[in-house]
């Protein structure tokens, strides 16, 4: 979809030049060779993304036509609100709302199961056996994590009555706010406490990519960071300067080439619960 994707390099673009600018860990080598790296990844996944998009268009198609998913079902409208103001635009707006929360929610549930089902952390160890974090690791994906989850996406869209609007709505936040917490940006303090009130900061997220498991087991949200506190997942830690990142396995300079991040799945590992403490 073209609005989140232009979003999305805008909002890389930006960061990059703030990495640049003020980093939050010094010293970061060969960020250009990481970069590249993480995007060949990104690039893979597009074109994986593309391949699947009639599945996902065909899914909303069919939930619209036949009213199904609970959204439709819901079929909030401006009748329901008389008496407020502009009821017809406010129940939009509430389905909108109600769509990105929704779909946030799957994609909490969705992160924590690669966490849990160790068939799924084979692939999504991908992601968290970069050793230096910035924004090009939001894309460092295995493309049998995209693959499953296109797959899946399909069912969610006509279980929860997702258009095509609330889709690129959610897509164009998400891709805003996991380039933003994945991000070696300083970002003060006191602006991170604040925001971690509502979405995934880096903060959170840099705790997620530790390579201690009770850490890795934690802060699984996408953009809003109230389900880690509904659902017993919240961790923060005070010194994230001295976070190591990683999984412990796999992390090594021999492991991070494109060849075989993609046979990375294939590599004997522990999984999350095996390692957790
Ligand atoms: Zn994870
Ligand atoms: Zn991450």
């Amino acid at each position: 979809m073209i609005p989140d994707l232009i979003i999305g390099l805008i909002m890389l673009t930006a960061l990059l030049v703030l990495e640049g600018t003020m980093p939050f860990y010094l010293g970061r080598e060969q960020r250009l060779r990481h970069g590249l790296r993480n995007g060949s990844l990104a690039v893979l996944n597009g074109a994986i993304g593309a391949l699947l998009a009639p599945l996902l268009m065909g899914a909303m198609a069919f939930a619209e036509q036949q009213g199904i998913g609970l959204l439709h079902w819901l079929s909030l409208d401006g009748s329901m609100l008389d008496g407020w103001p502009f009821p017809d635009l406010l129940a939009t707006l509430l389905t909108l709302v109600l769509a990105v929360l929704l779909f946030d929610l799957w994609m909490y549930a969705w992160h924590r199961a690669n966490h849990e089902i160790p068939f799924l952390w084979r692939f999504h160890q991908v992601h968290h056996t970069d050793p230096a974090m910035d924004a090009t690791t939001a894309l460092r994906f295995h493309p049998g994590e995209l693959l499953i989850s296109s797959l899946l996406n399909p069912l969610v869209i006509l279980a929860l009555g997702i258009g095509l609007t609330q889709l690129i709505l959610y897509k164009s936040v998400m891709l805003t706010i996991i380039l933003f917490h994945h991000s070696n940006v300083r970002v003060p303090s006191r602006w991170d406490a604040r925001l971690r009130w509502l979405i995934v900061p880096p903060s959170m997220h840099r705790v997620h990519h530790s390579t201690i498991p009770r850490e890795t087991n934690s802060n699984y949200g996408t953009v809003f960071s109230f389900w880690d506190r509904l659902f017993g997942s919240f961790r923060l830690r005070p010194d994230l300067q001295q976070i190591v990142f990683g999984t412990g396995h796999h992390d090594e300079p021999a492991w991070q080439t494109l060849p075989r991040l993609l046979r990375l799945p294939l590599a004997p590992t522990r999984t999350p619960t095996q390692y957790r403490q």
